[in-house]
């Protein structure tokens, strides 16, 4: 299933690996608040040193504008996986040049280097093959477990596979037997359920499940356009007018499959005094909007998941970030909890949704992807993924 040669397929000792590991993770006050990014990928990191290799980790965080800011400095990263591996991680203050170089030389088997943040070269996000060229220097091999970044190529993610030998680790290897093998070869009922704010994001995605799946179950923000294509006033609900004929025709292509919401809790403004109410589909008065979905369709959607083989859920039915319109994404997340499909969750939003409710442990997979599940869910091929040796 999973064609690429991942770290199992390879001699580690004594080598010096680079690793594109995805930590790009929330940094508060100089530490990092949330780790499960960094625990995702511990697998290829504990195994490749138990094996005897030297790692050079590198990976981006967040969105560095112009050059080194240290707001998005590697530092706290480093010093987290130190506390998590129960030793000492070396930090080097760039990813290429003589301070990287320096780093890189002095690593003995077993040791580990984080180097500072990609982004803070700009060459990093335009694939620039001397960035590449200079981070392929530091090692003799080159692991991709970046499955986060997986559907963008940049130097570190696409170009340096091109120059080293290259190939998965684990975190990879799970996230696209999971996602991979919901696409291209699922239990059957496949049920897909898509929510979120816009239908634009998500065009490609829908169109692929719905050649795909046995149902796809739409709510949260996208599902307005669907209505306004169905005719209905949709009050002062977000909806996307430039997306209105992809859904007629999306409409008219598979009635059998996609499934809106039966009823729609609205609400007359956002604010913490507004009117909230909930209505069975239909017009929406004047000055209100749809902020989630109501529990007939928790109900309806939770008996189609209840008989699925495969789930994947990508994005909230709500706005879900506020209590009162949290029921929808929750209920959801209850149903996908408590099915025995194999269970796929991806988007931030859905995945926080599932934590918030204390229901992870009941998923099977939840992706550390959003984007790039997102790219896998529509079928594309992953840059990141492509450029590795094959099996
Ligand atoms: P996305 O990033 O596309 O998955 O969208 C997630 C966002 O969609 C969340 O911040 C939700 O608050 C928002 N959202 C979900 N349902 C609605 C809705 N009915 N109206 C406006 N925003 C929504």
């Amino acid at each position: 299933m999973f064609n690429k040669k991942t770290i199992a397929d390879i001699d580690l000792k004594g080598k010096k690996v680079l690793v594109r590991v995805d930590y790009n993770v929330p940094i508060k006050e100089g530490k990092v608040s949330d780790d499960t990014r960094i625990k995702a990928a511990m697998p290829t990191v504990k195994y490749m040193l138990d094996k005897g290799a030297a790692l050079i980790l590198c990976s981006h965080l967040g969105r560095p504008k112009e050059g080194p800011d240290p707001q998005f400095s590697m530092k706290p990263v480093a010093e987290h996986l130190s506390k998590l591996l129960g030793k000492p991680v070396a930090f080097a203050e760039d990813c290429i040049g003589p301070v990287a170089e320096k780093a890189a030389k002095e690593l003995k088997p077993g040791d580990v280097l984080v180097l500072e943040n990609t982004r803070f070269h700009k060459e990093e996000t335009k694939n620039n093959e001397e960035m590449s060229r200079q981070l392929a220097s530091l090692a003799e091999m080159f692991v991709n477990d970046a499955f986060g970044s997986a559907h963008r190529a940049h130097s570190s993610t696409e170009g340096v596979a091109h120059i080293l030998p290259a190939v998965a680790g684990f975190l990879m290897e799970k996230e696209i037997q999971y996602l991979g093998g919901a696409i291209a070869d699922p239990k059957r009922p496949f049920v897909a359920i898509l929510g979120g704010a816009k239908i634009s994001d998500k065009i490609g995605v829908i169109r692929n499940l719905l050649t795909k799946a046995d149902s796809v179950l739409i709510g949260g923000g996208m599902a307005n356009t669907f209505f306004k294509a169905q005719g209905y006033p949709v009050g002062d609900s977000l909806v996307e007018d430039e997306a209105l004929d992809t859904a007629r025709e999306l409409l008219q292509v598979s009635t059998d499959k996609l499934r809106l919401p039966v009823d729609v809790v609205i609400a007359d403004s956002m604010d913490p005094t507004a009117a909230i109410k909930t209505m069975s589909m239909g017009p929406v008065p004047d000055g209100w909007r749809i902020l989630d979905v109501g529990p007939e369709t928790v109900a309806s959607f939770a008996k189609v998941i209840a008989n699925a083989g495969t789930v994947v859920w990508n994005g909230p039915m709500g706005v879900f970030e506020d209590p009162r319109f949290n029921q929808g994404t929750f209920g959801l997340a209850k149903a996908v909890a408590e099915s025995n499909a194999t269970s796929i969750i991806g988007g931030g939003d859905s995945v926080s949704a599932v934590n918030k409710a204390g229901l992870a442990d009941k998923i099977t997979h939840i992706s550390t992807g959003g984007g790039a599940s997102l790219e896998m869910l529509e079928g594309l091929a992953l840059p990141g993924v492509a450029a590795l040796l094959d099996k």
